[in-house]
């Protein structure tokens, strides 16, 4: 398939780009970082960016043919009408760091980096590693409002709840807008929805984490979570509180096609769907025999062609956008 050519406003046809080639569109490589292709052709289409969220241009646009450009852009990211192509500017967290969230997550990114660092992989009481003070401010106060991804290293739970929603207000305060990914439980849920001041809905943005109705696979892979129930009762009663609410189905550890109609009808922003990445080192937490079957399992669920039915079946639907991992994937299927 034929791709755009991506480029930098002001490269030409002939520029040498020196940063490492990202993509191969037509068999020539792509930049990644600089964003700009050398093409030894004419120039003639248009400019588009290869790395989607973090670059803030159009990533989506890079394909063509049988999968419309536009439509494709406008699922990457539900800020790209305001031009920004990031869920948040910046990220706050009130748990001292080197400190694991208490769901342990299979596949959750903190934890190989606090092993890395030797760091201490439990966290029993989060009450104890909380890290709120009165004059810590690590998020911008000069007037210019953003949106916070907070927290973006641990989950908010019932017994820092009432923490967070004063951390969240001072940030509010300073003029910022605040995202939050969870899977939450429901007395932490019904406990924000009663802390949380009526006047200030607009000024936070839930995306509650769904990754699978499938018990089975949710034991695996989130321990420690509220099951698929539990976490669909969290969303529906942000709804009927009158929230935005939003759902992330990433990673997605079984077809989301088989939960979406449960938990759309609650949801009036959007959903995200991600792929899991399971090539480093997730699998390796478990027994071997463990391993083989769950490689089996996830080779089967993240197939190509279970990729492009899922694709298929999403890509009309204006709730559901596709994070940049998945736009990847699909990138691989179309070159
Ligand atoms: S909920 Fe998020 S932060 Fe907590 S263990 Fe899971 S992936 Fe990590």
């Amino acid at each position: 398939m034929e791709c755009s050519i991506i480029m930098k406003s002001g490269a030409r046809k002939g520029d040498e780009c020196a940063a490492k080639a990202y993509y191969k569109i037509d068999g020539e490589p792509v930049c990644g970082k600089h964003y700009h292709k050398l093409y030894d052709g004419d120039i003639t289409q248009e400019i588009v960016v290869a790395e989607s969220l973090r670059t803030k241009k159009a990533l989506g646009r890079i394909l063509q043919g049988q999968i419309d450009k536009k439509k494709f852009a406008r699922r990457v990211s539900p800020r790209y009408h305001t031009g920004q192509w990031q869920l948040s500017d910046f990220s706050h967290n009130f748990i001292k760091s080197g400190f694991s969230c208490k769901h342990d997550c299979a596949y959750c990114y903190i934890k190989p980096m606090n092993k890395r660092f030797g760091r201490d992989p439990e966290v029993v009481d989060m009450e104890d590693v909380m890290e709120t003070t009165d004059n810590k401010t690590d998020w911008p106060t000069n007037g210019n409002g953003r949106m916070c991804f907070f927290p973006s290293s641990h989950d908010i739970f019932e017994e820092n709840m009432e923490d967070y929603v004063d951390e969240c207000l001072k940030i509010i305060g300073d003029g910022h807008e605040i995202m939050y990914v969870s899977k939450p439980h429901l007395e932490a849920t019904d406990l924000f929805i009663e802390l949380w001041p009526e006047d200030l809905r607009d000024k936070i943005h839930p995306y509650i984490t769904i990754t699978s109705d499938d018990i089975k696979q949710l034991k695996i892979f989130e321990p420690n979570c509220a099951d698929f129930e539990e976490r669909v009762r969290c969303l529906r009663h942000l709804y009927k509180a009158g929230f935005t609410t939003n759902v992330m189905i990433e990673p997605y550890l079984s077809d989301p096609m088989s939960f979406i109609p449960k938990i759309k009808k609650y949801v009036n922003g959007v959903i995200m769907i991600g792929p899991l990445n399971y090539g480093g080192a997730i699998l390796s937490g478990f027994p071997k025999k463990k391993q083989k079957k769950l490689r089996a399992y996830l080779d089967d669920l993240y197939s190509d062609e279970r990729v492009m039915k899922l694709y298929e079946k999403t890509k009309d639907d204006d709730t559901i956008l596709y994070k940049k991992k998945f736009i990847q994937r699909m990138l691989k299927l179309v070159h």
